[in-house]
């Protein structure tokens, strides 16, 4: 089986790399035996159906609007996600799968596609640095995520979705402690980096979300030094 990694709409939602997003997964997955293939949509081009997991990034305001409308126009992520695949959407792309977010000055609501129990609106001051969070996973081991947030945007959850994790340095979703959400097999969070450069324990989850079991570890010595360097450098 080939595992597909769909990286959704670059020109609109790629402008904080997180494009490096894909590449970790398939990284991952190829170091590991396990072949995958990397398949890169935009606006007009068909989304597959049938990946294996979706990946939207951060973008401009005005970009946001373009791409629920083609992602409502084309109507494949939501195929793809009633059909079991996994979403991973970072800031901008957090923001459009819930049920709305603002734009601009005059902070016009717009609609969202409503993956995510959540909704935005723009914040006192826009969230700008590092940002350090603790996250429990499934089995209730907690792993620490690093990564840089950039968002105007404070994001706020309904009874259907659950924080990612808590911060310890940092905004995350609207400077009340908590961050990201976690609806099914959608996960929505702030941080760039990318996140799953940094953070390896979040893209095995979603790639054992994926595949439905366990993957073997993959230490990385260069890996785990970064992480150590990052975590100390936001602990100060
Ligand atoms: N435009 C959104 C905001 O400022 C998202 C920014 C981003 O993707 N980094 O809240």
């Amino acid at each position: 089986m080939t595992v597909t990694i769909a990286l959704v709409y670059q020109s609109l939602l790629g402008v904080y790399g997180d494009r490096g997003n894909s590449i970790v997964l398939l990284q991952r997955l190829r170091r590991r035996g396990l072949d995958a293939e990397l398949v890169v949509c935009e606006p007009g081009d068909t989304i597959p159906p049938d990946a294996q997991v979706y990946l939207l990034g951060g973008g401009e305001d005005l970009a946001q609007i373009s791409a629920v409308k083609a992602l409502k126009a084309d109507g494949n992520l939501f195929r793809g996600l009633d059909a079991g695949g996994v979403l991973l959407a970072v800031c901008a792309g957090f923001q459009i799968c819930g049920t709305s977010f603002t734009v601009g000055e005059n902070d016009e609501v717009h609609e969202g596609l409503g993956l995510l129990d959540v909704s935005t609106r723009r914040g006192p001051t826009r969230a700008v640095g590092e940002i350090l969070t603790e996250w429990t996973l499934p089995d209730g081991d907690t792993s620490l995520i690093t990564g840089f947030e950039n968002h105007g945007g404070y994001t706020t959850l309904g009874k259907d979705a659950k924080p990612l994790a808590r911060v310890e340095k940092g905004i995350g979703n609207d400077g009340r402690g908590f961050e990201g959400a976690v609806q099914g097999k959608i996960i929505g969070t702030y941080p760039h980096g990318p996140v799953l450069a940094r953070n390896p324990a979040l893209a095995d989850h979603l790639l054992e979300l994926a595949l439905g079991h366990e993957l073997d570890p993959l230490p990385m010595s260069s890996v785990a030094t970064l992480r150590t360097e990052r975590i100390s450098a936001i602990r100060g």
